[in-house]
Formats: structure tokens, sequence, C-alpha cells
């Protein structure tokens, strides 16, 4: 079995703490030479100029490959195509393409009178340009707004047809469920790679509150786990096992890439990497 390629996924930092936090965690993680570290895009637009200014960072002071967020939220298809012209231009290669949720307190995605409608349409925009490798969402578990299990799949296909490279998944901690979305999709004539997403697990209550929210299933038996775990001082622990089996028994499947959601806190990722097998290339190059 080879050792995965494995991505980050960071957030952009509001603050001088989370600064920090942020450069201590693309410090721990740039040594596993992943392929690209993405850079998330605030609900509604609202890290717009912070997520581009971490992701200039990345390139000049890491060098990473990095991949831009980008939604569709309160903008027009005019402003949302401005944005991605001033990733390519920072030298952002990549594109995660989403249609994005509404600003919190709002009811629903409203389409913006001149904006995309869809993440289809972004993408179709988008690989237009010819400027970007572009990346978009999948759901094993089901998009909370799914019709029913084959929506998310028709809207992949659609996204995949309409110009879109490679998906990456919501986390789930159900193996079968993304074999079986996996299936599903080759099924429906999905030839393009699914990179699964992995979420460390580093706080139980906080997960279980965004699963329900992002409809991420969690196998009955965690909760009882986890609450043994934290009384006895072992969360962390059993986080990383959780993890580490999840992405052993999908690399026995096939899988040749993993994409961690490390929420800026890197320790959990780092360790399950190592348990993986996936240790520092180099010393760290910082290369301005
Ligand atoms: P789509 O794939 O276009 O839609 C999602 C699913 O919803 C579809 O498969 C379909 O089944 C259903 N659906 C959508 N519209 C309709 C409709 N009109 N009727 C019926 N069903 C419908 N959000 C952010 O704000 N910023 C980020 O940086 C960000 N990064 C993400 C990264 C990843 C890898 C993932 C998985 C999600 C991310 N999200 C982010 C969350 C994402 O924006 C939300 O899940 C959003 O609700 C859907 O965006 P999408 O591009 O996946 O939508």
């Amino acid at each position: 079995m080879t050792t995965p390629s494995v991505s980050f996924e960071f957030f952009p930092p509001q603050g001088l703490e989370a600064s920090f936090r942020l450069w201590n965690s693309v410090n721990t993680l740039a040594p596993l030479d992943p392929a690209f570290a993405s850079v998330t895009y605030g609900a509604g637009g609202s890290t717009r100029d912070l997520t581009h200014e971490a992701l200039g960072t990345l390139i000049r002071q890491y060098g990473l490959n990095v991949a831009g967020h980008l939604t569709c939220v309160n903008a027009t298809r005019q402003e949302t195509l401005a944005i991605a012209k001033r990733y390519a231009d920072l030298g952002v290669t990549e594109i995660v393409a989403l249609r994005g949720d509404a600003p919190k307190g709002d009811a629903g995605f409203q389409t913006h009178p001149d904006g995309f409608a869809s993440s289809v349409e972004l993408v179709a925009a988008l690989a237009e340009t010819g400027d970007f490798r572009i990346r978009v969402a999948a759901y094993p578990d089901r998009h909370p707004e799914a019709l029913d299990a084959n929506s998310d799949i028709e809207m992949l296909k659609l996204k995949f047809e309409a110009g879109a490279d490679s998906a990456i998944t919501q986390y789930f901690y159900d193996i079968d469920s993304f074999l079986r979305f996996r299936d599903r999709s080759a099924t429906a004539g999905i030839t393009r790679k699914i990179i699964p997403g992995i979420l460390p697990i580093e706080d139980w209550e906080k997960t279980k509150r965004f699963s329900a929210r992002c409809n991420a299933a969690l196998p009955f038996w965690m909760d009882d786990a986890f609450a043994k775990a934290t009384r006895d001082g072992v969360h962390d622990l059993l986080a990383i096992s959780v993890a580490t089996e999840l992405c052993s028994d999908l690399m026995d499947e096939g899988v040749e890439a993993l994409h961690f959601y490390t929420l800026n806190q890197p320790h959990l990722t780092r360790n399950i990497c190592k348990a993986l097998g996936i240790e520092p290339v180099q010393s760290l190059q910082k290369v301005a």
C-alpha cells in the first residue's frame, strides 16, 4: 500500500491570535508536502480580503500550491469573476468552486439578481477563463437541501460536465457511505477523482452540533466512545485512532488522496499523517 497524497484546508484568521494559530498550523503541516493547501471563503463572502491575504502568504512564504475557495453568495457574476482574476494574478492556480450558504440569520441561499445561481454556473464560468484547476464539493451523506439521494450525484455530474477536475467530499465517518457514493457516481458515468474529506475530531460536542447542521452522519457508537474518552482524558487519542483507521481503510479501497479539514489545529492531522506513514519530506523552506 503506497502512502496517499494529502491536502490541508485552513481558514483565514480574524485577529492576531488566530493568525498565530494559522501560521503554527502551516509550519507544522507544510513539511508534509501537501498536493495543495486550500483557504476557505467565509459565509456570505465575509472573509474575501482575508482569504486573499492568506492565499498570498501561503504562496510567497511557503511556496505551496494553493486552492482558493470561492462562493456565489452576495455577489454579481462580475464581482465573483473579479475575485477569481485577483486569485490568478496572485499565482493561485486552483479554485474550490462552491455555491455557498446564506449568511447567518438569512433564510436559505438566495441568488443575487446578477449573480451565479449555482455552483454549476460558477464552474462553467471559471472553466472558460482557463486559469484554474477546479475542485468542487460532494456529499456522501447527502447535502441538507438534496431532494433525494440521486440529486447530489446529478449535481456532481453537472459540475464535472461544466469543467470541474475533481471533487472533495464533506467529511464522513462511515466508510460505506463514501464507498456507496463513489460507486453510485461511477454508475452515473463520473470518472473524475472524488477525494475524501477527513475531519479529525478536535471537540466532540462541537462536532455533533456542526454535523447536525451540515447533515454529516455520526455513527451511533461515537457518542458513548467520545464521552468515555473525554472522561478518561484520552479524547485526542480516540480522535487520532478513529481518523487513522478511516484513512487506512480508504487506502485499502484504492483511495490515493486525502483532504484534511484542519480547523487551523494541526496536531491531530499531523499525528494521523504520521500513523499513515506520511513523514516530513524536507525541513520547511521559506521562499521569501
Ligand atoms: P451544490 O453542489 O451546488 O449544491 C449542493 C447540493 O444541494 C446539491 O447536490 C443538491 O442536491 C442540493 N441543492 C442545491 N440547490 C438545490 C435546489 N435548488 N433544489 C434542490 N436541491 C438543491 N461554504 C462556504 O461558505 N465557504 C467555503 O469556503 C466552503 N468550503 C467548502 C468546502 C468543501 C470541500 C465542502 C464540502 C463544502 C464547503 N462549503 C463552504 C459549504 C458549501 O458552501 C455548502 O455546503 C453549500 O450549501 C453548498 O455548496 P455547493 O457548491 O456544494 O452546492
